[in-house]
């Protein structure tokens, strides 16, 4: 159950603003505070070298990390590496996986920056790159995906939600897609996990990325979860062998083969906690929480004369993350308002998606507010009134 009261009193940074910007990046709660903290003070020390007492608990506590990580997305039969974000994540596919020339992956023009550039830089090595085009909702038309798929195409990378639209991509219709022309679906699921419940093994999907930091955990902490560990890894050196000699090495077993140097080790088992935290509540408990509030924010918003929503209006349909505009005002101006006016944090510009921004023709881009499970019908209430009287006043 989401006990709204108490996810207030968790937050030491909730006294006196409203944080609508946990697309960006979310909260953490005293209790992965506390996790990390316990960490630093109690039993720092290296994971998987030597045999001493602290090692040996920080180990087990990392280890542990990915079991549960996996469990949370239903991916225990598949391979979970920790890495520092989902941009880091999204690179190790790219770079991993062996190219030849007329290889095809088709990407959308929803992506995010960290699901565009990684592919498009493969253009160097001769890989053809083709870019969807959705409609201004976000929505893909399946067809265009079918028009272009050939049996030359090794990858698809969708978001599975976006970050400016909120929209959510049919991702199992495009993973059979996917499988019937032998390529691999990659899902970036940055903005999906914190929000819904994730069955990666439900949705057919070959790699699934994602950020610890948006889901309450520590920043610098993500995750590349692989059906198949088939790429070759980013890093080479400590942790990430089997055995090395003047003549070479071997990899070590699993996803300790990716994750070369030493790891975010308190970030991870603060972001163990924040899994455990989100659990508690329960998924589809925030799923209901964070539809209900973004109800209220797409009317109160479209009822006002001279603002412009974006993105489906159907909550039913949709993540909490609602971009707008106010007629004849900049998105940072409009962001500095929400601030300084109301104590309201939300993110204004691009996001990250300029070809989206360009596509949709929002040359100063949009003011997005994003909702998670702090946030009250209060908070969006009096978002809607700033910006009521922002209008009033022009
Ligand atoms: N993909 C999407 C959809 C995102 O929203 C973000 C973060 N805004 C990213 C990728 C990149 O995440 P990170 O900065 O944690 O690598």
């Amino acid at each position: 159950m989401l006990n709204l009261k108490q996810a207030r009193i968790d937050f030491p940074i909730l006294t006196d603003i409203a944080y609508m910007d946990s697309a960006a990046t979310s909260l953490s709660p005293e209790q992965v505070l506390n996790a990390t903290n316990e960490f630093e003070r109690h039993y720092r020390a290296n994971v998987g070298r030597g045999v001493h007492r602290l090692t040996n608990i920080a180990s087990q506590k990392y280890w542990h990390a990915h079991e549960k990580i996996a469990q949370f997305i239903g991916g225990e039969n598949g391979t979970t590496v920790l890495t520092k974000n989902t941009t880091e994540a999204i690179n190790m596919v790219a770079s991993g996986t062996k190219w030849k020339k007329d290889d095809n992956v088709i990407t959308t023009i929803l992506e995010h920056h960290s699901n565009f550039l990684p592919w498009i830089n493969l253009r160097e090595k001769d890989v053809e790159v083709s870019v969807i085009k959705t409609d201004a909702q976000g929505s893909l038309n399946i067809s265009d995906l079918e028009d272009i798929i050939s049996e030359n195409t090794k990858i698809v990378a969708v978001t599975h939600a976006s970050n400016v639209l909120g929209n959510i991509m049919p991702v199992k219709e495009i993973a059979a897609i996917c499988h019937d022309y032998g390529a691999k679906l990659l899902v970036d699921g940055a903005q999906s996990v914190p929000h819904i419940p994730i069955n990666v093994t439900e949705l057919g999907c070959d790699y699934f990325c994602f950020s610890g930091h948006k889901m309450l955990g520590p920043t610098g902490t993500g995750i590349l979860w692989m059906k198949d560990a088939d790429i070759k890894p980013l890093l080479f050196g400590g942790g990430m062998i089997g055995e090395v000699s003047m003549d070479g090495f071997t990899f070590a077993e699993g996803y300790e083969k990716y994750e070369g140097g030493t790891p975010n080790i308190s970030g991870m088992i603060g972001l163990t906690r924040a899994v455990e935290y989100l659990e508690n509540i329960g998924m589809e408990n925030i799923e209901k929480h964070e539809e209900k509030l973004t109800k209220i924010l797409i009317e109160g918003l479209s009822d006002i004369n001279g603002v412009a929503v974006y993105g489906p209006q159907d909550s039913s349909d949709r993540i909490g993350v609602v971009s707008f505009n106010v007629n004849g005002v900049h998105p940072h101006e409009v962001a500095h308002v929400l601030d300084e006016g109301a104590g309201i944090m939300v993110r204004s510009g691009e996001h990250c998606c300029q070809p989206l921004m360009k596509h949709l023709g929002l040359k100063n881009g949009t003011v997005r507010a994003s909702l998670y499970i702090y946030n009250t019908e209060e908070e969006i209430e009096l978002l809607i009134d700033t910006i009521k009287e922002l209008v009033r006043r022009l």
